[in-house]
């Protein structure tokens, strides 16, 4: 039975994406009573599954490589009611997918994260008032009726949820059922409500300073010009960048944009939420990976009618469908955290540019501490470079100095220098908080037995066990696996002779619990229990004075607001200079700014101390000595020499899986079939410095180019003609890595 002779002749065939890791999209038939344009969502069969897809562009006549046999065909399911996705957004993944080398289905994934949000939200069942009164006439009747009769748009009387109603009215849902019984309301049906309310781009416009006046002045008529452009907001912490973009924001607010706000910790962000809310009236709608799945759905929705009109969210609102975006700001946009390095690897802050560039509207990045790449496309021309040099107000940098620890020691096995000791005690004495800094979880690094000298390892990665005092385990950092603390060694047996080497928070904590038995002490990390919701309250905790002294991961430094810290220690200044990483001064220098800005943000004197035992270090010297500039010029010089990036081109492979020799002969067998270019260096393969990650063996090998060169093309070429991923090996690819690991 041939299908094809039922098929009338002007069968239509769609190309329709799917989130699949497929290399194009896949031809579809479209049933006669439905209309489909690029951009639709629909649902499709794929095998014996249903997947939500979205219609796309029609393929270039060379892609199409054979003619669809309409045989084959299935055809649409439906239609979802919902706005198309934008040409913009299309081009936009077409873009992801190219510069990233990942299947375009991989980068619509990402937009199709909130499955529910393609149907309308059902309407809620409200209640409108029809007049009249009860004749008995309880108290919380007339509360009620006083509510109807206060709340009304004009002539009409606002209608109300049944809960909200009786909520309002201080009263229970009971009572408004009695009424609606007695004819008093008729059940009538309402549009779902929207997640926040409207900001209000007037609502609480501070007075800004001279410095700050004129960079808003820049970033204002940038959105005024309603075209693509790319701005670098450079400012001291404390300058009042927030302040400063809130301005554009509000511009582009005022000319019926939305706005998208990029956050690195945006579970974290209670007082920028806050802050946000005293200039506008109202919250952003937030956008991350721990929001109730019902609460994702209603915000896609609304982003996408347009209901919604700012978002503050993770790297992954990039992806969300807007339907008339204005301005993306990139808080912080030097965070690491914006690299997303999980099945399609990209740097957020790059692909938020680009979103503004496809869209043609403004894209501010901020930092206080800019990434390399933004100081040399600003110094360059291609970003407008606005500058803010001072802080605002009488607020004053801390005075920095560094804590030469050869010649200042800690008492053995001590981790605290008298010097910084001495800083503290005086802070405290002025009741002023005081902040340990240290960039490591759990209570030590390394866990060793005295006997034998027996290291505890991750089976599954090449890593050391970190111990976690506060609940007794030894944990893998990489994997999450995690073994009760033994007391014997698991080697020779020996009872009650294991050492834990080095510090972590929680040791340190010990330590600053002993000298100031007074004083009240907080970890803040990661991984304490408690997650996202503790955290915020601890912060603000520590904001309102409730704690002495805040013992912390990289967790404190990212961007808050802690007044009466008068006192920052940075525990081990060298810890991030000492791996290889062609990013380590540039990290360090960012992450130690970061650290000692949280000091003295509210006028008064203030001191940042870092331990160091290698002083002279030019980026500790930079830090210490204030040259911020000097960094910049001495790294950026340094770059160029070594023609790293942002001079040239790095692409990172990554093979791995279960056996060794396989992953090595895979490598192997890549790099053999790289095309030829005198313009490409390859590197490796050698094995990855994590040689081995949950069980999988690691290799890596390194792709070095001119600036100009297409990598992705070459990249492209070879992943097609070179040897394919196979049983359990996989490859990875890591255009601009960050990552050397
Ligand atoms: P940055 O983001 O550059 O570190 P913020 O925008 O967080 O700086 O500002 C630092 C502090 O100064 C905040 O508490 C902020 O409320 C305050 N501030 C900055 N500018 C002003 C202003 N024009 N008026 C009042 N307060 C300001
Ligand atoms: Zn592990």
């Amino acid at each position: 039975m041939e299908l094809a002779l039922d098929l009338p002749n002007d069968l239509q065939i769609v190309s329709v994406l799917l989130p699949i890791p497929a290399l194009r999209p896949y031809s579809y038939s479209v049933p006669e009573d439905m209309q489909l344009a690029p951009g639709d969502f629909v649902q499709v069969p794929l095998g014996p599954r249903k997947v939500a897809a979205v219609v796309w562009d029609d393929a270039d006549e060379e892609e199409s490589t054979k003619p669809v046999d309409p045989k084959k065909l299935r055809a649409v399911e439906l239609k979802f009611d919902c706005p198309r996705l934008s040409r913009q957004m299309r081009s936009f993944v077409d873009w992801l997918s190219d510069y990233t080398v990942s299947p375009p289905g991989m980068v619509l994934r990402s937009v199709l994260r909130a499955p529910g949000a393609l149907d309308p939200e059902p309407p809620l069942q409200g209640l409108r008032y029809l007049g009249g009164e009860p004749e008995r006439l309880t108290d919380a009747r007339r509360r009620v009726l006083e509510l109807v009769w206060e709340n009304h748009q004009g002539e009409e009387f606002m209608s109300w949820t049944r809960s909200g109603l009786a909520h309002a009215a201080g009263t229970s849902s009971s009572v408004v059922d009695g009424m609606t019984k007695l004819g008093l309301f008729e059940i009538i049906q309402i549009p779902a409500p929207a997640v926040v309310a409207s900001p209000q781009a007037d609502f609480a416009a501070p007075k800004l300073s001279q410095q700050q006046r004129q960079a808003a002045d820049l970033l204002v008529t940038s959105i005024e010009q309603n075209q693509y452009s790319c701005l670098l907001l450079d400012g001291v912490t404390g300058s009042g960048k927030t302040e400063v973009y809130f301005e554009a924001v509000a511009a582009a607010l005022e000319q019926g944009r939305q706005v998208m706000i990029l956050l690195p910790e945006i579970a974290l962000t209670t007082t920028f939420l806050e802050r946000f809310e005293q200039r506008f009236g109202a919250p952003p709608a937030q956008w991350h990976s721990g929001m109730a799945p019902k609460m994702r759905e209603k915000v896609w929705r609304q982003v996408a009618t347009g209901q919604v009109r700012v978002i503050a969210g993770a790297r992954s609102a990039l992806f969300l469908p807007f339907k008339e975006l204005g301005l993306i700001v990139v808080d912080e946009e030097h965070d690491s955290a914006y690299k997303q390095e999980d099945r399609v690897f990209y740097n957020a802050r790059d692909m938020a540019v680009v979103r503004a560039s496809i869209g043609k509207f403004p894209c501010i990045l901020s930092s206080a501490t800019p990434s390399i790449e933004s100081r040399v496309n600003a110094d360059s021309g291609r970003y407008q470079h606005i500058k803010m040099p001072d802080r605002h107000g009488d607020a004053v940098l801390p005075d920095l100095s560094t804590v030469d620890m050869r010649a200042h020691p800690p008492p053995r096995g001590k981790f605290l220098s008298p010097v910084l000791l001495e800083a503290m005690k005086n802070s405290l004495e002025r009741q002023e908080q005081a902040l340990l800094f240290l960039n490591r979880r759990g209570y030590a690094p390394l866990t060793l037995c005295r006997v034998c000298g027996f290291r505890f390892e991750c089976k599954n990665c090449s890593a050391w066990l970190v111990e976690h005092r506060f609940r007794n385990q030894l944990q893998c950092h990489h994997c999450g696996h995690s073994e009760p603390t033994p007391e014997a060694c698991s080697n020779c047996g020996t009872l009650d002779h294991l050492v834990a080497c080095g510090p972590g928070v929680e040791r340190l904590a010990e330590e600053v619990d002993e000298l100031f038995p007074e004083a009240r002490i907080i970890v803040l990390s990661s991984d304490m229990a408690g997650g996202v919701s503790r955290l915020r309250l601890e912060l603000e905790a520590i904001a309102k004075g409730e704690i002495d002294i805040v013992v912390g991961t990289q967790l404190v430094a990212k961007g808050h607001n802690f007044p009466q810290m008068t006192c920052v220690g940075v525990v081990d200044a060298d810890l991030g200079l000492a791996n290889g990483d062609p990013r380590a001064a540039e990290r360090t220098f960012q992450l130690l700014s970061q650290v000692t800005g949280r000091a003295g943000r509210d006028g008064g004197h203030s001191v940042g101390l870092l331990q160091s035992y290698n002083p002279e270090h030019p980026v500790i010297a930079a830090i210490v000595g204030g040259d911020r500039e000097g960094f910049y010029e001495r790294e950026i010089a340094m770059r160029r020499q070594s023609s790293l990036p942002p001079f040239a081109r790095l692409v990172a492979l990554i093979i791995s899986g279960p056996d060794k020799r396989d992953v090595e002969a895979h490598a192997r067998a890549l790099k053999r079939a790289a095309p030829q270019s005198s313009d490409v260096y390859l590197l490796g393969p050698a094995e990855a410095p994590m040689a081995l990650v949950r069980g999988r063996h690691r290799y890596r090998l390194l792709v070095h180019a001119p600036r100009q060169f297409d990598v992705q093309t070459y990249i492209r070429g070879w992943m097609q003609t070179g040897p394919k991923e196979r049983g359990q090996i996989r490859v990875q690819i890591d255009v601009d890595p960050q990552s050397f690991l």
